[in-house]
């Protein structure tokens, strides 16, 4: 590294597949000799891991930068730069409307983030970086090397999509899949648990197609989790429907350590909706997937992403998504007007409904899908559930955790030192967003295993 020890700080919008990229991009700095900085106006430099899904994401890092004008002019050796998404969406476009702006540069950037930095520090120059390695059927080969582990960690298994939903900027973005080998895979887990975690969530755009060009398989990589001493709980995100196999829904009703929760997003209840989006499924082989999920682990617990409002929805379409919604009984969801994204096919449609209209179709499916939710964690109130302590909310009021169904608890009761336990809870309060409780008795086993063995295999 050039000259005196430097300080970075990394700051993360978006998915969890950002704040993987971003712990491993701080991993390679730190190696490299820089150190952490916790205050973003105080670091030498500072990088933007940015998510550009929706146009308000993409506006949120502009203010941002705007923002940093006035440091950057009076600390000008400051570097400022913009990774993930948005880098690679507005590419060079981002350096020239943005002066202060040091490095610009893609997801796939992620190793090279060091000689880049390094780049701009040494020879002053702008740089960006925006290349997709096509070549490799493998994603990069850099293992999870974080220093500080927590109870319940990401894996990112695999990167890009070969979908194209026509709303979806991931492919242009983030590339074609990629996937990690598995033992590699394995390795990074079992590192994972000896430094602590209890529990793994493997991340990928488009999951459950894990390995599917070089012979491995999501299902073989959850087998063999299973097996690895330490790890208590499994999960996995983001599953495509079309791509949920027999194979996937079985191991719910078998794999111990698996969790009875799947987010499984269905975005529309319209077929001529779903057509438009490329989704390539119908509402009703959605249905058939989540019936086959429930036959096969009567408790599973599902959750959802809808968009609201896609060009050409009409009161007809939108009824039936609330079909969808009234009749699957979701115990989570995120839901989202459509937001049009330039370089996507949907963005040529035209057929706008007015955003008045998304707002009220919103506003209704967010009453009558929340309401469940808070219907079902209130019909939970006295109830026992297995709770993985994680940390102490943003707030700093409660301990929280998960359940193996996926639900935050806010433990009333507990301390730092029930960080990491896996205890049980007897809930007090059942809201839309969380179940609230107290922790009763010593810490137990996880649960999981328990509640997967009472379901026939
Ligand atoms: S499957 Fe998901 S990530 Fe891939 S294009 Fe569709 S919405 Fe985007």
């Amino acid at each position: 590294m050039s000259g005196l020890q430097k300080s970075i700080h990394i700051k993360t919008f978006g998915c969890q597949m950002n704040v993987f990229d971003s712990d491993r991009m701080e991993s390679i700095l730190v190696k490299q000799g820089y150190r952490r900085e916790a205050d973003l106006a105080q670091a030498d430099v500072l990088l933007i891991n940015t998510c550009s899904i929706r146009a308000k994401s993409e506006q949120k890092v502009l203010s941002l930068l705007g923002q940093l004008k006035p440091l950057k002019e009076k600390y000008p050796k400051k570097v400022i730069g913009i990774t993930g998404c948005v880098g690679q969406r507005m590419g060079r476009s981002l350096l020239q409307r943005v002066p202060h702006l040091d490095l610009v540069m893609g997801p796939d950037g992620v190793e090279r983030v060091g000689e880049l930095v390094e780049e701009v520090l040494t020879r002053g120059r702008r740089v960006l970086e925006t290349t997709f390695d096509n070549q490799k059927e493998r994603s990069y080969s850099q293992p999870a090397v974080i220093d500080k582990v927590r109870p319940s960690e990401y894996l990112t298994v695999m990167k890009g999509c070969d979908h194209f939903c026509t709303y979806c900027i991931v492919p242009f973005v983030r590339g074609r899949e990629k996937s990690r080998p598995i033992e590699e895979l394995l390795e990074d887990v079992r590192r994972l648990v000896d430094r602590g975690a209890k529990e793994i969530t493997f991340l990928g755009q488009n999951i459950n197609t894990y390995g599917k060009r070089t012979g491995e398989s999501l299902a073989a990589l959850v087998d063999l989790t299973n097996s690895i001493p330490g790890v208590e709980r499994i999960r996995y995100v983001t599953s495509h429907p079309r791509d949920l196999g027999t194979d996937l829904i079985e191991q719910f009703g078998r794999v111990e350590k698996l969790c009875p929760a799947l987010h499984l997003p269905f975005q529309s209840g319209s077929n001529s909706v779903l057509k438009r989006m490329a989704r390539l499924y119908t509402r009703e082989e959605y249905l058939e997937k989540v019936a086959a999920l429930r036959a096969a682990c009567p408790d599973i617990a599902l959750s959802t992403d809808v968009i609201v409002g896609f060009p050409g929805e009409t009161e007809e379409d939108f009824e039936q998504t609330m079909d969808v919604i009234r009749d699957v009984r979701f115990s989570g969801a995120f839901l989202f007007k459509y937001s049009p994204r330039p370089g996507t096919r949907a963005h040529e449609f035209g057929d706008e409904v007015p955003d008045s209209v998304k707002t009220e179709r919103l506003a209704h499916l967010q009453d009558v899908c929340f309401g469940k939710i808070k219907e079902e964690n209130q019909a939970m109130e006295g109830q026992i559930v297995s709770c993985l302590v994680e940390a102490l909310d943003k707030k700093g009021r409660y301990y929280t955790g998960r359940t193996p169904h996926g639900k935050l608890v806010h433990v009333l009761n507990a301390g730092e030192a029930c960080v990491g336990k896996i205890l049980d809870v007897e809930v007090s309060e059942g809201s839309a967003s969380n179940l609230k409780g107290y922790y009763v008795g010593a810490p137990r086993q996880n649960r999981v295993g328990e509640a997967a063995k009472a379901v026939p295999a």
